[in-house]
């Protein structure tokens, strides 16, 4: 058969090109990191529109983060054109669900405001439940608990679980779980909130009851399959129940949310269920240097349960993976800063901040490297689980936008009553939450009813505190709300207006300033960052936003959702979000990452610290095998310099917490270099030809930096081991001779 010609394949191998072009209902691809899944999918992707002639909205597309969505649309849209990519469905399986039922939800007694509850709203709530209840329950465990049973789709049913009896106490345990779990759900129906299980549940129900919502869809891709857990496969296979053509890549020795519930056994099933899967295997790897891709299957080949599969190097051997063990975490840090700039500085202008990513087992890590790069001078951005939107004053800021999308949120609502301080106790906020809950009115309706008067809601609150409900804040409230509503009439009231108008009514920088005499500026310049980060939502949103859903006939939609309903949903759902995250950052900076939210991606320098056990693995994992995935995952991110390190001592200063290297590590450690490269000119031609780049020649690399000899020595005087003092009383800087010359401006921004 001849093959077609499209200019998407010119870029593949016979592999891919089979992957992409191929006629099969259901097509799986499973292969290791780097071989070309994504840029399989996404080649799909386009070859089903452009060449099949299937229409973008009844394309279907399923990723893990929202920045791959992002990066993904992006291609999509150059290789299609005409802002086609507008219109396919694509996103994570949580904001793809968020988007039925927002469109849908009524017909399933949804409310059409509904927010969203993180997870961090959803562990708050659990919180509160157990210590009003008394149950003896660990919140987190039990959050996980519930979490599990929604996503095997089981209600709470706290009459059915085993009586406690003397012989067996642990029973109490399951039915204090029962109730937690029945409380938690009617608390969240009552305040008109999903979490994100509820989201993706909900989502089957409606598309279980109402099948003809998708019944446009033609096919549905996924991304990151190994990752997808009990309920997302449901979906996808609710997504495509009119045509059963599915087209999934994944790689199980990356699985690593199993904690979430997803099942590597969902790759069996898949192939259980379509039987006619056409599968494929990609075999050659095109992100790393044969050495990097070497060690990681040092280390991944050590479980011995795992499915083999074939992947092979097509660049050169590059320099061998470093391993440094060092004193403690502060000179840790500092040999990660020393190091970035060795390198940067071997490559002239080649390599940027833009290219280092220094991925942490957990977010807690990051002090020291925050703090060396801090001094150093470097910027950096932070990417998962770093919880911009959890800082106090932005909390706050959306919660009260939260509570002016929908008044029923009695947690967000119950978090800014008293912010600012409008002499309400905490005590009363209680009461008052519980009043509510008992009489089923949220706690905006109740203060309602009270302030205009009607005595059935006897609230217990002093005439002061009364006063300042119903005189500042119901009325302020109220205010925002009417005038959104004159708005719509005509136009909206712009998403970055509303905030601004908040604010002034708030008094909100005053209100920093008092409470927050130290570091008020610093938390003014959040909240002005949260207005940018709205404002490039917005213009986000008239860009490459998403088109709304094809009509269906005979089904009724919502009409299309304010930009303030969508602007809080992208909030809750973008867990992995960043600051100035829109493709076109100005300066260069280095990415600190959670491992997590590393997935998929890949830098030319990639740095892992605190290689040791208890870290990694973690001290609080139950799957040993997960946490080495894990570490696979970290180390196949790099595509030419690798760099592993640990702290003998855990706690600067101290002695006594003595750290051992990883054991996922240890049995490989021989394999590592102990230190970095030494940059010789053969080896930068090398990474200039992994990364497809020019290198600038060595008097170009040189002419930036006048008087410079460049032996190694003279770059990097001191060891940062040996500017540790040996009495073990901590870090003597000023023998820490750092070169003048090593301005990272000359080096970022050369180019
Ligand atoms: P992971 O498992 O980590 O998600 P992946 O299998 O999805 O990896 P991609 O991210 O799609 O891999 O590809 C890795 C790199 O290889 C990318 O930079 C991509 O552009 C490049 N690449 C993929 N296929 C080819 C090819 N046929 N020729 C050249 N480069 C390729
Ligand atoms: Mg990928």
């Amino acid at each position: 058969s001849t093959t077609p010609k499209h200019s998407i394949l010119d870029s593949l191998n016979n592999a891919q090109r089979r992957a992409v072009t191929s006629d099969a209902a259901t097509v799986a691809i499973l292969a290791g990191p780097g071989s070309g899944k994504t840029h399989t999918l996404t080649s799909r992707v386009v070859w089903l529109v452009d060449h099949v002639g299937y229409q973008p909205q009844d394309v279907v597309v399923a990723t893990f983060t929202v920045k791959a969505a992002r990066e993904m649309k992006e291609r999509i849209g150059k290789a299609l054109g005409n802002g086609r990519e507008k219109k396919i469905i694509l996103g994570t399986f949580h904001s793809i669900a968020r988007r039925y039922l927002a469109a849908y939800g009524r017909h399933i007694g949804l409310s059409e405001k509904f927010n969203i509850a993180d997870d961090n709203d959803s562990r708050a709530i659990i919180t509160r439940i157990c210590k009003r209840l008394q149950l003896g329950l660990d919140p987190p465990m039990a959050k996980a608990w519930i979490s599990k049973k929604k996503a095997k789709g089981m209600e709470p049913s706290p009459s059915s679980a085993p009586q406690p009896s003397k012989k067996q106490p642990t029973q109490q345990g399951q039915r204090d779980l029962e109730v937690c779990y029945q409380e938690y759900q009617s608390h969240l129906k009552r305040s008109n909130l999903l979490d994100y299980d509820d989201l993706l549940v909900r989502c089957v129900e409606l598309l279980r009851k109402f099948p003809s919502c998708v019944s446009n869809i033609q096919t549905v891709l996924i991304d990151e399959y190994q990752d997808t857990n009990g309920v997302q496969y449901e979906l996808m296979r609710l997504l495509a129940q009119k045509h059963q053509r599915i087209t999934i890549v994944g790689d199980p020795d990356q699985s690593i949310y199993g904690w979430r519930s997803a099942e590597i056994k969902n790759l069996w099933r898949l192939l259980r269920d379509y039987p006619k899967t056409d599968e494929i295997s990609l075999e050659e790897n095109y992100r790393s240097f044969q050495a990097i891709l070497d060690l990681s299957l040092l280390v991944i080949q050590q479980d011995k349960k795992r499915y083999q599969k074939v992947l092979k190097p097509v660049h050169d051997r590059g320099s061998r993976p470093v391993l440094r063990k060092l004193k403690n975490a502060h000179t840790e840090a500092e040999w990660i800063v020393s190091e970035i700039r060795r390198a940067l500085y071997m490559s002239g202008t080649m390599l940027t901040y833009n290219d280092v990513a220094i991925l942490l087992r957990s977010a807690s890590l990051s002090r020291h490297v925050e703090s060396a790069l801090g001094k150093a001078g470097i910027p950096y951005r932070m990417v998962g689980g770093f919880k911009f939107y959890e800082r106090a004053e932005i909390k706050t800021v959306l919660d009260y936008l939260r509570v002016i999308h929908q008044p029923d949120n009695n947690d967000a609502f119950g978090r800014v009553m008293n912010v600012p301080k409008r002499g309400i106790g905490d005590g009363t906020i209680k009461n008052l939450i519980e009043e509510a809950e008992k009489s089923s009115l949220s706690l905006y309706s109740l203060l309602v009813k009270h302030c205009r008067g009607d005595r059935t809601a006897k609230t217990k609150i002093t005439k002061h505190a009364e006063q300042k409900i119903s005189g500042e804040l119901i009325r302020m409230l109220n205010g925002i709300r009417k005038k959104m509503e004159e708005a719509t009439e005509g136009k909206s009231l712009g998403l970055v207006d509303l905030i601004d108008h908040l604010l002034t009514a708030l008094n909100f920088q005053n209100y920093l300033q008092v409470t927050y005499p130290d570091d008020h500026e610093q938390r003014w310049a959040n909240v002005q960052e949260l207005i940018s980060l709205a404002n490039d939502f917005v213009r986000d949103l008239d860009r490459s936003g998403e088109d709304a859903l094809p009509e269906i006939e005979g089904l009724e939609q919502s009409k299309e959702e304010d930009v303030l309903a969508q602007f809080l949903a992208n909030v809750s759902l973008a867990s992995d979000a960043q600051k100035g995250e829109d493709g076109q950052e100005s300066k260069p900076m280095v990415t600190i990452s959670t491992i997590h939210a590393a997935k998929g991606l890949e830098w030319p320098i990639v740095f892992i610290p605190a290689v040791y056990n208890g870290s990694i693995p973690h001290m609080r994992s139950e799957d040993g095998d997960e946490e080495r995935r894990l570490l696979y995952v970290a180390m196949t991110r790099a595509q030419a310099l690798l760099y592993l390190s640990y702290p003998v001592y855990n706690n600067p200063g101290s002695s006594d917490t003595r750290t051992e290297l990883s054991s996922f590590v240890s049995s490989v450690a021989s394999s590592f270099a102990k230190k970095g490269p030494n940059f010789e000119r053969s080896l930068m031609r090398h990474i200039a030809k992994v990364l497809q780049r020019e290198l600038p020649s060595e008097k170009e690399i040189f002419a930036g930096i006048p008087n410079m000899s460049h032996t190694e020595d003279d770059l990097f005087p001191v060891d940062p081991d040996k500017a540790y003092k040996e009495d073990g009383q901590g870090f003597d800087s000023s023998r820490f001779k750092r070169p003048k010359l090593y301005n990272p401006v000359v080096i970022s921004t050369g180019g």
